[in-house]
């Protein structure tokens, strides 16, 4: 069974991580997915929640969803939380089974500042998943990447346990963690943008400046 991995801050989950999620557990079904929340993010400042905050509102999101669930293993281990380690710490968890990074278009963007970017793909499959508001990089170092790795068809992941890239289209949701940190700031309501369970735990801890009364949630 495939294993796809869903990594970030999580800051706080919402349904543009989740929908899309869902949608490439079943293009590559049977498959799983583990959201890995991350404990120092190497490209961004530090985190609106704290990390025991982040892991309880992605345990409530995934609470129910058969397939998906929580490695807190990035939270677990001292220093920076680089993506690679946490491949090569899954790799050596399942030798023969194929994993599959999932990313966002803007995350793939970024691939080049990466730590160790060009090992990723001798230890998992990327999964690129557009996301509003970007396109695919036109960027000469994955440019020469998508010519090499790319995956003519999503059943290339199942034969091989690393190294395709596959480019799944997924429902275009435009919602961002940034947005729904600002909207709490200003008193605004989440509804319809996370899960209901992430929302009480935002309303009812004030997270993210939430000025809202705790009987109001
Ligand atoms: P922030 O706004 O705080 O930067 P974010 O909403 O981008 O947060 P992250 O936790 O940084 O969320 O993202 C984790 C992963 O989820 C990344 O690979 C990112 O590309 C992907 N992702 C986040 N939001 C979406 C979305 N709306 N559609 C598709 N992919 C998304």
């Amino acid at each position: 069974m495939i294993l796809g991995i869903c990594g970030g801050t999580f800051d706080p989950v919402h349904y543009g991580h989740l929908r899309p999620a869902l949608e490439v557990m079943e293009a590559l079904a049977p498959a799983e997915v583990a959201f890995i929340p991350n404990a120092c993010p190497p490209h961004r400042d530090t985190p609106g929640a704290s990390s025991q905050q982040r892991l309880r509102m992605l345990e409530a999101a995934v609470a129910g969803q058969s397939g998906f669930y929580v490695d807190r293993r990035e939270l677990d281990r001292e220093g920076t939380s680089w993506t690679v380690d946490t491949l090569a710490s899954l790799r050596e968890e399942y030798p023969g089974r194929s994993l599959c990074l999932m990313l966002g278009t803007d995350a793939f963007a970024g691939l080049p500042g990466w730590h160790r970017w060009r090992d990723l793909l001798s230890l998992a499959h990327l999964v690129v998943m557009q996301r509003p508001g970007w396109t695919l990089p036109e960027n000469r170092d994955l440019e020469r990447l998508l010519g090499r790795y790319r995956a003519g068809d999503a059943g290339e992941l199942q034969q091989q346990p690393a190294g395709r890239i596959w480019l799944q289209n997924v429902t275009a949701l435009d919602i961002s963690a940034t947005r729904i940190r600002a909207l709490a700031a200003g008193g605004r309501d989440l509804r319809f943008l996370l899960p209901e369970g992430v929302r009480e735990i935002i309303c009812n801890e004030g997270l993210y400046g939430d000025t809202t009364r705790p009987d109001e949630c």
